[in-house]
């Protein structure tokens, strides 16, 4: 087994890592204080190719691997977890699944663009009914002799705010569950279909989440991403790339959180010593290395695993579960070794806490990831 990067790899973290220290560091506080989407430094992003690692340089990508696409999101959440998480959306959720089912027309169409950052995509799954129980989608897509007629609602809809693109997954079969959903390839300007704000959020700030209404939206059959009733398929087959991307993205923040622990207890002192000679601050230090290192043993093997099948279910739900609790203690910890200047309204570690937590949330819970897990094992 060989754990070491290729050349290839190397050069292109070095070069996100560079991208991500020199412009996203200096931005990552004004970016969760406005909370608003970074277009500027997306489209920085997306001309070094994050915004489409996976896809094949002749349609616009990077032409990378898995691996490597994965070591971007955690370079890039090292300094911005907002910015992570719209590149983990842009690749994974959308980019990923036009290439793999979209219709020459489609990839013409979209492909380059998102791939590219011209473009920005946006996943549509949950509603207010369907978060974890994903299948149980109310918003409906009626056939008729001219194509389908879409109504219903979505929420917490990432990139909304900037997308031209949206994958909107509705019951084509309504009953039928996970079996009777199809997937639709919408421009965002699409009449009937509007956005409206969501909710105010703890952390990754600057997302452009946003909530849809779908009213009466007219498309014709050639805006079915995939075949009918594929969907909730479609889907889940997204979902196994970006549980790798959000265990790389909380890997990142969790890295992040262990830095500023190191600095703090190198340099602050207390009873007349740095606070890192005590064995308490010590063993803090060494848990969050240890739980970070075999995150990212999970992260890298899941992305390994994506590379070489396309549905490697097992081994994204563990490194999501794994990556996202790990950083998670890793950020608690960070906060009890800066003690008041962690708790502080605008510190980083105060920022790394908040941005953390929805890694344990969003693409699946980790209860959900535990079920997905359980369910492997146990069949
Ligand atoms: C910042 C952010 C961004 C998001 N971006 C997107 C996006 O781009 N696209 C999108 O489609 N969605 C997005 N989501 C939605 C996200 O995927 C859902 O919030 C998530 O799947 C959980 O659904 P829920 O919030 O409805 O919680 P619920 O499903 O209501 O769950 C509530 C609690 O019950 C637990 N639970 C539920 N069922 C079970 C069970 N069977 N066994 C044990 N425990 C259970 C859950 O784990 C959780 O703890 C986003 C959410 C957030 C917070």
């Amino acid at each position: 087994m060989d754990l070491d990067l290729t050349d290839e790899q190397k050069t292109w973290l070095a070069t996100i890592t560079e991208f991500s220290t020199s412009r996203l560091a200096p931005e990552a506080a004004a970016i969760d204080a406005a909370g608003t989407f970074p277009r500027e430094l997306i489209a920085e992003a997306s001309a070094l190719g994050a915004m489409g690692v996976t896809i094949p340089a002749e349609l616009g990508g990077a032409g990378l691997d898995y691996v490597s696409y994965a070591l971007a999101i955690e370079a890039l959440a090292r300094a911005s977890a907002v910015v992570a998480v719209i590149a983990a959306v842009n690749n994974s959720l959308v980019a990923e699944p036009v290439a793999q089912f979209g219709s020459d027309a489609q990839k013409q169409l979209w492909l380059r663009r998102l791939a590219s950052g011209q473009a920005i995509g946006a996943f549509a799954l949950s509603e207010e009914s369907a978060g974890s129980d994903a299948a149980n989608q109310q918003t409906v897509a009626r056939l008729d002799d001219r194509g389908y007629v879409l109504n219903g609602c979505k929420v917490w809809v990432a990139n909304a705010e900037a997308a031209d693109v949206i994958i909107v997954f509705a019951a084509t079969q309504p009953g039928m569950r996970g079996r009777g959903v199809s997937a639709f390839l919408l421009p965002a300007d699409t009449p009937g279909l509007t956005r409206t704000d969501a909710a105010d959020s703890l952390g990754v700030r600057g997302l452009g989440c946003m909530d849809l209404e779908l009213k009466n939206v007219r498309v014709g059959a050639d805006a079915l991403l995939g075949a009918p009733g594929e969907g909730f398929q479609i889907a889940m087959w997204a979902l196994d790339g970006g549980r790798v991307a959000i265990a790389a993205q909380a890997l990142g923040v969790g890295a992040a959180a262990l830095e500023q622990a190191l600095n703090h207890a190198r340099h602050r002192e207390a009873f007349g010593q740095p606070i890192g000679n005590y064995q308490a601050v010590q063993w803090m230090l060494a848990d969050m290395a240890t739980d970070l290192d075999a995150a990212r043993m999970l992260t890298l093997k899941a992305a390994d695993a994506r590379q070489r099948h396309p549905r490697p279910t097992l081994e994204a739900s563990m490194a999501k579960l794994f990556a996202s609790e790990a950083a998670h203690r890793a950020a608690d910890k960070a906060m009890q070794i800066l003690a008041s200047k962690g708790y502080q309204r605008g510190s980083v570690v105060e920022r790394l806490f908040r941005d953390v937590r929805a890694t344990e949330i969003y693409q699946g819970t980790s209860e959900v990831q535990r079920m997905v897990i359980a369910e492997h094992i146990l069949s």
